[in-house]
């Protein structure tokens, strides 16, 4: 009976919890367990909720949530059979009977035989009850839904055999009874049947019941056609991708059928290790549409109850007219119609939104992105078929060629290698005009405005400062619209798909890779893209090694010290050296991570192989601006003040008479460098050099800025940030630099250190940001800086000794 029938005052043991996973979790974290006590403190009729005693605790209840719950009454004396059953003899209690009923009813397991048409389904249920329903080869053969029990390993099972659809739309009637079927009948487990030999389509309609949230397994029948034709998969990785078991089947044989049903008793007990619940990845627009319906469906309880609201919201976008009438009704019986009209706003919205990227309808995405997810899952499952006709035939053909295991990396290395090419040099351009703009604003300035504190901040703050940031925003663009390109052509997952193998060797996954390439554009949207990594491990080791990623903003200071130290023909090997040194520390620390600090296990997940589409323009513009946005908003906040600091730090306390190299010495910013001296004796650096390391922690342009200030007698120095191939002004900075007794060693050891040292503050706040924490964020400052020094001491003590 149901828990809602108890009257008040009296008590039952639960037997099970049923709905969709999302209800059943939260019902039973509230400790409505299975074989647990429960007494009714109050349940009056017509009244919500109901109130009860549950493990010494008192929880109320609404009637909808305890008519689905199952319990037996303790009517408080033994029933008069209760002698007689033989199962008895070990029992001795009262309480042992009702553990006993508890636990016999308990063992009775509704499964609905779920499926494409002539997948075996009937096959199955005539096999394991031995009745003889009709069995034949052509589709509408089961117009209706026939029952039967089957008994397995102590558990008694009442089977239902549905009609076959390849889908769960509302297109024909046979979809929308199973629908029905499955959230008011509400099996305890579905068994999905599914035709090996024809595997693509069939998982379609598995992606729908995962995102339906109900417990499943899935039955890979006519395995025997399957072997004979030499088709292949590894059915366990299949099963982790799909966080269900999958039992290899033949039903008109009758093997594999114990095998599972003694998987469905473990679902069914919550004991399976592979069932696990799942979110398809839409991509961002959907998934965005989606969190935005399901904060209305969220709101109501009679929805949450009896479906998951991602499931919901999902048919919503997939303008399924039978979800809107439901939806409609619902919400206008409850009176909230204002919600409705929200809802419907949210889903055009979105819809629009696809539309505009993707040229596609919503649905059309969807479908896209589930084709992309068993795409993905099958091949990393080793899927291999003789003969098979093919719907994505283009995409199949296409990736025979890009994530062919040996044609790949050659062919991704080659894109990678234009795309940096490209940025860089046709990034030149739009950045001479910018500088020259820049310095024509100092210059303005520096004509018109008198004398003082002013115009020294305003020229060698912000003008300078932000100057020196804004320069690089041509080639960020560049960066990010190739990335959009790649991603939105379906490449980049491609991409991801082949580094798979090599990140997860660093105790990544392969999206981390996307943000690790990001992070040589900027740090700070790097970091937001590992938004897209499910696992929040791999998520968080890949935030703590993107720093080491060598962002653009660094390029300057390599670019000016590189040139100053090194001759022409070494310098291109210094900068290569510096981004590799980057990329072997962010190797060694990740497996260092992945092995000993963020531990937890890595739940699997489908790197999906969306189809491939043409990008659409408005769709690339988007992405790109999102990204390059982020870089704008650091110049305009971090990057403004934190100029503004250092240049007060240099000009304060100010006295005219001292030239400016004197003037920088004695200022709060020279006093602040001599005190940290020491700290960097082992490096090799001088209080100079210190200084600008300091100024690095707001923005990692205001280094080479600083440099300027710090060893140029003259203002042009600091204000002219071309550090181009200007011969003369090297030998000035050289000159100087050796002067003081800075080696060549001790300048490359300066430059491993501003390459992994403190990612800015921008990216540190981003860190924060995503992880939710600051703890996360301060750790990555502080062994970020520990892992330089140390490095940077090495360099120059170890390079001393030759
Ligand atoms: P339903 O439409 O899903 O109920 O499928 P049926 O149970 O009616 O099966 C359709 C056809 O496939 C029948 O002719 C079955 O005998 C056959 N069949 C079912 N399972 C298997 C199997 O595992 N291997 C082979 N070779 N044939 C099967
Ligand atoms: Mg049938």
């Amino acid at each position: 009976m149901k828990l809602s029938e108890l009257k008040t005052g009296e008590k039952g043991i639960i037997v099970k919890v049923m709905g969709h996973g999302g209800f059943r979790k939260r019902i039973i974290e509230m400790g409505f367990v299975k074989g647990k006590d429960v007494e009714v403190l109050l349940n009056a009729p017509l009244q919500d909720p109901v109130k009860y005693k549950l493990m010494g605790y008192e929880v109320s209840l609404r009637h909808q949530e305890a008519d689905m719950i199952e319990v037996v009454r303790d009517s408080g004396e033994l029933p008069a059979d209760a002698a007689s059953t033989a199962v008895l003899e070990p029992l001795v209690g009262h309480d042992d009977y009702l553990q006993h009923l508890a636990r016999r009813e308990g063992r009775s397991i509704n499964v609905a035989l779920v499926g494409n048409p002539n997948c075996g389904k009937t096959s199955l249920f005539n096999y394991a009850s031995g009745a003889h329903g009709h069995v034949g080869n052509y589709s509408g053969v089961t117009v209706d839904a026939s029952e039967a029990h089957a008994t397995y390993f102590g558990y008694d099972f009442s089977l239902t055999d549905l009609p076959g659809t390849y889908s769960l739309s509302c297109y024909s009637p046979e979809e929308l009874y199973v629908r029905e079927h499955l959230t008011e009948k509400l099996p305890d487990v579905v068994i999905n049947v599914i035709d090996a030999t024809n595997l693509e389509r069939n998982l379609y309609l598995t992606t729908q019941l995962v995102d339906m949230n109900i417990r499943m397994v899935c039955a890979l029948n006519f395995y025997d056609e399957f072997e004979r034709r030499g088709d292949h998969v590894d059915t366990g990785t299949l099963s982790r991708l799909f966080g269900m078991p999958m039992v290899a089947t033949s039903f008109k044989s009758g093997r594999g059928v114990k095998e599972l049903f003694k998987t469905v008793i473990q679902v069914y007990e919550g004991t399976s290790k592979q069932t696990r619940h799942l979110h398809i990845n839409y991509g961002h627009e959907i998934e965005n549409g989606i969190a935005h319906i399901q904060r209305y469906l969220k709101a109501d309880e009679h929805i949450t109850q009896h479906y998951s609201t991602r499931y919901l919201a999902l048919k919503l976008l997939e303008h399924d007219s039978h979800v809107l009438d439901y939806l409609g009704n619902h919400l206008a019986g409850e009176q909230r119609i204002s919600d409705f009209h929200k809802l419907t706003t949210e889903r055009d919205e979105a819809s629009a939104r696809v539309k505009e990227e993707t040229g596609n309808d919503s649905e059309t995405a969807i479908m896209d992105a589930k084709y992309g997810f068993i795409n993905g899952a099958l091949r990393e499952a080793g899927y291999k078929t003789g003969t098979k006709e093919d719907t994505y035939r283009t995409t199949h053909l296409i990736d025979g060629v890009l994530s062919d295991k040996y044609l790949g990396f050659p062919i991704f290395f080659l894109m990678l290698y234009v795309m940096f090419e490209t940025t860089f040099s046709l990034g030149q351009y739009p950045m001479d005009w910018i500088e020259q703009a820049v310095a024509w604003v100092g210059g303005r300035l520096s004509a018109t405005m008198p004398d003082g504190p002013l115009k020294a901040m305003l020229i060698d703050g912000v003008v300078g400062g932000v100057g020196s940031v804004i320069v690089f925003l041509p080639q960020i663009l560049i960066l990010y619209f190739f990335i959009s390109v790649m991603e939105d052509s379906g490449y980049m997952a491609r991409a991801a798909f082949i580094m798979d193998k090599l990140m997860h060797k660093m105790g990544l996954h392969g999206k981390s890779f996307i943000p690790l390439i990001m992070g040589f554009g900027c740090n700070v949207p790097a970091v937001m893209a590992t938004r897209t990594i499910e696992s929040r491990r791999s998520k968080l080791i890949t935030m703590m090694i993107l720093p080491f990623m060598s962002c653009s903003a660094r390029l300057p200071i390599y670019i000016m010290i590189a040139g100053t130290f090194f001759s022409l023909q070494y310098r291109s090997w210094v900068m290569l050296s510096l981004y590799a040194a980057g990329i072997l520390t962010a190797v060694v620390v990740s497996k260092v991570f992945s092995a000993l600090v963020i531990k937890g296990d890595d739940t699997p997940f489908v790197m999906e192989l969306p189809p491939y589409r043409w990008p659409t323009a408005k769709a690339i513009w988007r992405h790109t601006w999102e990204k390059g946005k982020e870089y704008l908003k650091k110049m305009g906040g971090i990057i403004l003040v934190a100029s503004i600091i250092v240049w007060a730090l240099g000009y304060f306390p100010h006295d005219d008479s001292l030239s400016r190299e004197q003037q920088q010495e004695q200022s709060y910013i020279g006093r602040m460098g001599k005190a940290v001296e020491p700290v960097f004796a082992l490096q090799g650096f001088n209080w100079k050099l210190d200084v600008s390391l300091l100024a690095g922690v707001g923005a990692k342009e205001i280094v080479a800025s600083t440099i300027g200030v710090l060893y140029s007698g003259d203002d042009s120095f600091a204000d002219d940030e071309d550090f181009s191939d200007d011969t003369e002004k090297y030998t000035h900075l050289r000159q100087t630099m050796m002067q003081e007794g800075i080696t060549p060693l001790a300048a490359y050891a300066y430059l491993i250190f501003i390459l992994l040292y403190f990612p800015c503050i921008a990216t540190v706040v981003a860190i924060k940001n995503e992880t939710g924490s600051w703890r996360w964020a301060l750790f990555a400052a502080a062994y970020t800086t520990a892992v330089a020094w140390v490095v940077s001491a090495a360099i120059y003590q170890i390079g001393g000794l030759f």
